[in-house]
């Protein structure tokens, strides 16, 4: 037998049964960390990448007639299964994320929480009154009921990162909204995505709500963007992917989840101990491959050599290593990545960056990095390296920090660490990003706040309550009552 019939093949769900492509191609899943291939996905057809949207397009209409409680108990059954496969999924998440294992049991057990959670928001969701009287005399005969409707068939499009968690941060609010869901999972989570709706099947999922697509995003994602039955594009991913969708998509609602550049503002009251643990973890655990990981520290020229040297000493409790022993950092998702960040090094310490810890690397496995006295004109004062990397800016003054976190083109989120409340507000309130975290590393969540990017890290807002209102749409209907 040869080695490629060893490998499973997982199939795709396309209107209620699991099947494999007619054409006859998989696409094979990496191991980050060059073990063996943890298994293949089917390279799905344009046509049935049709008859997915299509079935989407049929069954939308049933499930936007189930009220909110028939919807819900399909989604805390979808909670339930999760759980129920937890060990099997982590082990994906593990395996072709490249992912700690108990950082990829974590993320299940928080994605059964979201929909849970989800599920119960839903059934709160609802519309308002309003009254015609209030505005122009000769309206007081009007009323105008606003409702939330579904938008139809939603397109969820998630990154390699948290192939669980944020595919089902689309799913979930877009069915309780009384959507469809087309789902492409990334090509390296798709195992993890297809083994996520194998537990929402298996939770009683209507034939075709959720479609699963497998396929490369290069050859398959054009067709699915620009389709005319595709009528909400919820993407998570890179900011050039993103603004490629948002070019192409003419005239379809976008909610886009992009790239980030968060600093960690420190001023010098700071309590250096809180901001060094936070700067460590928030911008090293899985490696740095999180959108809202920290990718600069900004700190005042003062304090220094001081946050350097603490951040150095909390680098020390890191585990370096394989995914398998919860380590976290891990290899990164492919060597392609790997040579980024290290070029992004490379040209730092060329242009007289001092290396304060790290730069080794073995195979895609590159030890936590700290970047000492990086200067304006290093790509990594710019760059999202989406790996293991930090580079310190000093600065001389609160306003030169607020400058600089705003000549980047993302705002995703930013960190602010201070011991006076007042001026980390007015700092907060310069700056261009989505959320500010006072004297906390930069993050998602917890899962209910809203979240959003601005500038090249988004559009449109999500969060729980944020994503069903997202993904449905007010319908304005107006009494106009007999005037007495
Ligand atoms: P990516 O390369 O942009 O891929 C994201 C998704 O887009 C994948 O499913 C990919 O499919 C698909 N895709 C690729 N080309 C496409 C096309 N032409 N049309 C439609 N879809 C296409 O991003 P990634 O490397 O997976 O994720 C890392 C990035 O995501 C980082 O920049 C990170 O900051 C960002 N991110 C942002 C957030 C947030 O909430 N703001 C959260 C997590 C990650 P294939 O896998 O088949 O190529």
């Amino acid at each position: 037998m040869s080695e490629v019939e060893t490998i499973k093949a997982y199939p795709f769900l396309l209107n209620g049964e699991w099947q494999n492509t007619t054409s006859e191609r998989t696409i094979e899943i990496e191991s980050p960390s060059g073990a063996e291939t943890p298994g293949a996905v089917q390279a799905m057809t344009e046509s049935e990448v049709n008859a997915a949207i299509s079935g989407a397009n049929e069954a939308q209409k049933n499930w936007a007639r189930k009220s909110f409680d028939e919807r819900a108990q399909v989604l805390h059954s979808w909670a339930d299964q999760l759980l129920l496969m937890k060990d099997e999924i982590a082990e994906a998440i593990m395996k072709e994320a490249g992912k700690g294992l108990s950082s990829a049991e974590k993320e299940v057990v928080r994605t059964a929480d979201f929909i849970k959670y989800t599920a119960e928001e839903g059934k709160r969701l609802h519309g308002e009154l309003i009254n015609g009287g209030s505005f122009n005399a000769g309206s007081a005969n009007k009323f105008a009921l606003v409702n939330r409707n579904p938008i139809g068939v939603v397109l969820a499009i998630s990154p390699f990162n948290y192939p669980v968690n944020l595919s089902a941060a689309k799913i979930a609010p877009a069915l309780i909204g009384g959507n469809a869901v087309v789902f492409k999972p990334a090509t390296q989570g798709a195992i993890s995505g297809t083994l996520m709706i194998e537990a929402l099947d298996k939770a009683g999922l209507p034939s075709g709500l959720v479609n699963l697509v497998t396929g490369k995003g290069a050859e398959i994602g054009d067709h699915l963007i620009t389709h005319p039955l595709i009528d909400l594009i919820n993407f998570t991913g890179g900011s050039q992917t993103g603004k490629s969708i948002s070019q192409k998509a003419s005239m379809v609602p976008l909610i886009l989840e992009l790239g980030g550049k968060d600093p960690a503002i420190v001023l010098e009251d700071a309590d250096l101990d809180k901001a060094a643990a936070d700067i460590a973890s928030g911008g090293f655990s899985y490696s740095g491959q999180r959108c809202t990981a920290i990718k600069r520290v900004l700190v005042q020229d003062e304090k220094a050599d001081e946050l350097v040297a603490k951040i150095k000493e909390k680098m020390n409790g890191l585990k370096v290593g394989a995914p398998e022993d919860s380590a976290d950092v891990t290899p990164l998702i492919n060597s392609k990545a790997a040579d980024y960040v290290t070029g992004l090094i490379d040209d730092a310490v060329e242009k007289g960056a001092e290396v304060a810890s790290g730069n080794q690397r073995e195979g895609n496995l590159i030890y936590p990095t700290l970047l000492d006295s990086v200067t304006k004109d290093m790509q990594i004062a710019w760059e999202e390296p989406f790996g293991p990397v930090i580079p310190v800016i000093r600065v001389e003054s609160v306003d030169e920090a607020i400058n600089i976190a705003n000549e980047s083109e993302y705002g995703l989120q930013a960190s602010i660490f201070t011991k006076n409340m007042e001026q980390a507000i007015q700092i907060g309130n310069e700056l261009e990003v989505g959320s500010v975290q006072i004297n906390g590393k930069t993050e998602r969540g917890p899962d209910h706040f809203p979240f959003l990017g601005v500038k090249s890290s988004g559009v449109g807002g999500q969060g729980i309550r944020k994503s069903i209102e997202s993904m449905t749409r007010e319908k304005v209907t107006v009494l106009n009552m007999t005037q007495g």
